[in-house]
């Protein structure tokens, strides 16, 4: 069993180079739940000189060795899903039923898919009758992840790398490391060799700049906010590595007047899932105006029967937000929307009725809002909806394109054509219609400012390749 202050370096528990510990925050309560270690320099070195060492042999290893392990890796995950359940809703403050049904699931989920598009891979193509196209593994990864949905970005990006041949650094958010840590003993378990999966906690400014700065380091896939997003991209130059990048979002949701009143409370609750903490949450919501008024009454009802409460209540319910400065940064922009002139129906700046500790939003919905306005340009990573009308499906499209961000989009209506044109003229990664959820494997990313790079199946083992091409293979 790991000590929460150690990291996982080349197959074995190691403690820090130098102390320096930092507490995790239990969001449900505001205690201290757990201490880790904050690694410096010589953590980072160390485990990048394990990733490379590691990476000749591994890399040469067959697709049925890796296979296997990889399989050994969901056994182990699913025999232990209830304790990642458990950490994370401890440290982020996911629901306990939410923490087992979609944040474990999703990473036991991705990782069958993986399982399934790697049996199906090849790794050497022919090109012509003569000359072959080899995908390579690109050497040292380092994978630095975000605290809200841990497990979910840790399996995106560690299991592809390591089935496509790389060794890996991981990073995970010093705000919920819990899971990380737990996924490392699952690594363990599941028998890699040592080497191949390496994890040091530690912040962005240490362990996190140190990665993307590295020498040793060949790619760094990196999924959190614009911010850091640049910040590493900018690190990275002087080395010229890969950098692929998932950041945030402002999907709009563009319901249509023969939509319904199901997708108005859908798209409701769609918001203000995992406490709007969903870089691919529909936060503005684009309404036909003749079904405007019903549907800005449906959405209100709708947050103001969310229930608020502490992640271990069973139930369906919404947990409080990660953290004092996520707090504080979702307060600020409630007020900034009222500031502004936007329609409050419902929520507001304050805690819900009765919980007075803990991390805890109202679940808020500003109707009459105009795009340009800061509350629909910003990602406020809280329950807070953006509603705001249109007449046409051209201003509609023209509303949802106009952000920086083009990760996740939404449409609603039950009009097969007007969906698959307005799905064609967005500009995101991802569009999703009529509450239909993607299937596994389905390639996860955003245009413009939301990043660079797909997660997921097919799409998700290739990003971590070089492609080589090889003339002469077969005498012509
Ligand atoms: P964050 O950018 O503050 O931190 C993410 C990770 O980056 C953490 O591990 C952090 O320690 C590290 N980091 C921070 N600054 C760094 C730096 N200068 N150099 C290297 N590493 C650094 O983001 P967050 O607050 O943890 O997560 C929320 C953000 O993540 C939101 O913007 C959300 O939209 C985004 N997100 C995007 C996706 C996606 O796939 N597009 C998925 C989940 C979350």
């Amino acid at each position: 069993m790991a000590k929460n202050t150690q990291f996982y370096i080349n197959g074995a528990w190691v403690d820090p180079a130098v102390a320096n510990t930092f507490d995790v925050i239990n969001p449900s309560d505001e205690e201290v739940c757990a201490t880790i270690s904050l690694g410096g320099q010589a953590d980072t070195d160390a485990a990048v000189a394990a990733a490379k060492a590691a990476f000749p042999s591994w890399s040469q290893t067959s697709k049925a060795d890796r296979l296997a392990l990889l399989k050994k890796l969901l056994e182990v995950y699913k025999s232990r899903a209830e304790e990642m359940a458990q950490a994370m809703s401890m440290e982020m403050g996911a629901p306990i039923d939410m923490s087992r049904a979609n944040q474990t699931g999703a990473g036991s989920w991705h990782l069958e898919g993986f399982i399934k598009a790697f049996e199906g891979f090849e790794f050497d193509r022919d090109y012509t009758a003569t000359e072959k196209t080899l995908l390579e593994p690109i050497g040292v990864c380092a994978l630095i992840t975000p605290w809200n949905w841990p497990m979910n970005q840790i399996v995106l990006k560690a299991v592809p790398a390591i089935a496509t041949g790389c060794t890996v650094v991981l990073k995970p958010s010093e705000i919920a490391p819990l899971s990380g840590l737990l996924f490392a003993e699952f690594m363990h378990e599941a028998g890699f060799p040592a080497g191949v999966f390496n994890m040091v906690n530690g912040d962005g400014v240490g362990v996190g700049s140190q990665l993307s700065v590295h020498p040793d380091v060949d790619m760094v896939s990196f999924t959190g906010s614009s911010r850091a997003g640049i910040l590493i991209s900018k690190a990275a130059a002087d080395t010229l590595k890969r950098v692929s990048l998932e950041l945030g979002g402002k999907g709009a949701n563009i319901l249509f007047a023969d939509a319904g009143e199901k997708a108005m409370t859908y798209s409701a609750d769609r918001c203000f899932r995992n406490t709007g903490q969903s870089c691919n949450a529909p936060t503005r919501l684009l309404v036909e105006r003749s079904i405007y008024d019903q549907a800005v009454e449906v959405v209100a009802q709708r947050a103001k029967d969310t229930h608020v409460g502490p992640a271990s209540d069973e139930g369906k319910h919404i947990g409080p937000v990660v953290s004092e400065a996520q707090f504080d940064k979702i307060q600020g922009l409630i007020q900034v929307g009222i500031d502004e002139g936007a329609k409050l129906v419902a929520g507001g700046t304050g805690r819900p009725d009765g919980l007075n500790r803990g991390y805890y939003v109202k679940p808020t919905v500003f109707a009459d809002v105009n795009n340009q306005m800061e509350i629909a340009r910003t990602e406020i990573f809280g329950p807070v909806l953006a509603v705001i009308p249109f007449d046409t499906e051209e201003e509609a499209i023209e509303i949802a394109n106009d952000t920086p961000y083009g990760l996740t989009n939404y449409i609603q209506t039950p009009d097969d054509e007007k969906r698959r044109r307005v799905a064609r003229q967005l500009r995101s990664g991802m569009v999703e219609t009529n509450g239909q959820g993607f299937a596994q494997g389905s390639p996860f990313g955003g245009y413009k400012q939301s990043g660079n790079g797909r997660e997921g199946g097919l799409y998700g083992l290739e990003e971590f390749l070089e492609v080589k091409a090889v003339s002469g293979w077969t005498k012509a």
